[in-house]
């Protein structure tokens, strides 16, 4: 980074994640600046405020910007509590963000539409390494602006590209038409977006944890609200493992709100259609009627798409990418995380040297470089950040003693539910190259976003 080096680091999305990029880059003296899309940081987990974590603040908090908190005289919240991400944003990521440290390094309605290297398309090889980043920011105002920058470090997340509707990773004919009727992935409706659903036919499309809660709610709403009718797709024969294993579920929590929401289906308050798999949507004045690709439809007011989260890799088109062909993570990441062989989300600690790709200090870290997999935990991703922030200092051997306290799992299996729910035991790693299932004695943290891609039950 010789010729570089004065230039700052971009640090792209101010999630949780990027956050805590910029404050192990300042730790080690870097500089970031930090491009947010959204009006405030964690404008994605805004999105989804209502919704409570399924692991509690020890594990939601990163080390480099409690220091940073610390020092300011933070409160910090009960480590066992579980918060919900509102909790998350006003007790944690708004402070952070209005540190002197990181707000003056922060722009906010700052999205990046892409990174390149300074004068160099994809092809060119000469002097790439040496050579700044351009990242081009389309700001609040309208305006595009090039900034150059050392290092790229990616955390935008995946909140922004849903999975489609349709069954073959392509909208469903229509879908994109349809717009108007489909919600955000996890509306909150009993809360601000009420009126949207009350007294509405809504069909809920998904089989992972989003698909459960909002499904709960909405029967929550329907009691308040008569008239409102819940009708719930599935791609697989059956939604048991939705449901997990009811009161004997080792998981207590999974057990719970499994069974409450087959109490609901049995009861007839949801209406349940498997292996509904969606191929067209059509648009009618009143309402949209969802196809299935074996003839059946379902007409609704509005469609609430459960489908899981891609990476947007639009904006990274110029640059060397290695990413698993599959799951559209780093290569060797991918396969420790792919949703067809890993009930649960949770790997080994990795760092930069596993991140890395052929574009010499560019990384994804965060939701985003689980690509598609739903598994992503907050404190892999501090962990991935500390050890990315060290390797662009050139601390090559402080980037490669990963070092976490992780919540592993203790059911990372080929065949367990499809549910994604994460015993936690502490372990501290120190290789990259550890196996996956390694943790005795799982304890219970709750649940993740275990979209699992609309897949459920024996599909
Ligand atoms: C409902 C839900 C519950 C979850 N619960 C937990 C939990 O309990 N425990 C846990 O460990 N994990 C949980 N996760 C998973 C994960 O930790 C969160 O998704 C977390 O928000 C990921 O952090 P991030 O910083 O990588 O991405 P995000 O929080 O998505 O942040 C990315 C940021 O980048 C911005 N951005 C996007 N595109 C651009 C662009 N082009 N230019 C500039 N900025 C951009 C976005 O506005 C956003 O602010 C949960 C996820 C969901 C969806």
């Amino acid at each position: 980074m010789d010729s570089v080096k004065n230039l700052p680091i971009a640090v792209i999305g101010a999630g949780p994640i990027g956050l805590a990029a910029a404050a192990h880059l300042l730790e080690r003296g870097l500089e970031p600046v930090i491009f947010e899309a959204g009006p405030t940081a964690g404008a994605a987990i805004e999105q989804w405020r209502h919704i409570r974590l399924f692991s509690p603040w020890r594990f939601n908090l990163d080390a480099a910007s409690l220091r940073l908190l610390d020092a300011s005289g933070w409160e910090a919240p009960r480590p066992t509590a579980l918060p919900y991400g509102g909790e998350l944003i006003d007790n944690y990521l708004a402070p952070l963000a209005a540190l002197p440290a990181i707000g003056s390094r922060l722009q906010t309605g700052a999205r990046v539409v892409a990174v390149t290297r300074a004068g160099l398309d994809k092809t060119h090889v000469r002097d790439r390494d040496t050579t700044p980043f351009v990242v081009r920011v389309e700001h609040a105002d309208g305006e595009i602006r090039d900034h150059t920058a050392a290092a790229v470090i990616d955390a935008s997340g995946t909140w922004s590209t849903r999975n489609p509707l349709g069954t073959s990773g392509l909208p469903a004919i229509g879908e994109n038409a349809a717009a108007e009727r489909i919600s955000s992935p996890l509306p909150d409706v009993v809360g601000r977006d009420r009126a949207a659903f009350a007294r509405r036919r809504v069909l809920v499309v998904g089989a992972g944890h989003s698909a459960a809660n909002t499904l709960i709610n909405l029967a929550d709403l329907a009691k308040e609200e008569p008239g409102t009718t819940i009708l719930w797709a599935v791609r697989g024969a059956s939604a048991e493992k939705v449901y997990g294993g009811g009161d004997a579920d080792g998981l207590p929590a999974r057990g719970q709100l499994g069974s409450r929401l087959r109490r609901l289906v049995e009861a007839g308050t949801i209406e349940l259609h498997t292996g509904f798999g969606i191929s067209t949507l059509k648009s009618l004045d009143t309402h949209v009627s969802v196809e299935a690709a074996d003839g059946r439809t379902l007409d609704a007011d509005v469609v609430v798409p459960c489908t899981g989260f891609r990476p947007d890799l639009d904006m990274l088109r110029e640059l060397r990418l290695n990413l698993d062909p599959a799951i559209e993570a780093p290569t060797r990441l991918g396969p420790l995380i792919d949703p067809e062989f890993h009930s649960c989300g949770t790997v080994p600690p990795h760092g930069a040297r596993l991140l890395a790709h052929p574009e010499k200090d560019f990384y994804i870290v965060g939701m985003k470089s689980y690509g598609r997999a739903p598994t992503f935990l907050l404190a892999t991703g501090y962990e991935q950040v500390r050890s990315v922030a060290a390797a662009l200092a050139g601390d090559q051997t402080a980037a490669d003693t990963v070092q976490l306290e992780l919540p592993e799992t203790g059911v990372c299996s080929t065949d367990a539910g499809a549910s994604c729910d994460v015993p936690v035991t502490n372990t501290t790693a120190s290789s990259e190259d550890a196996g996956c299932c390694a943790a005795p004695e799982p304890v219970l943290v709750g649940f993740p976003t275990g979209l699992t891609h609309g897949r459920s039950g024996a599909a």
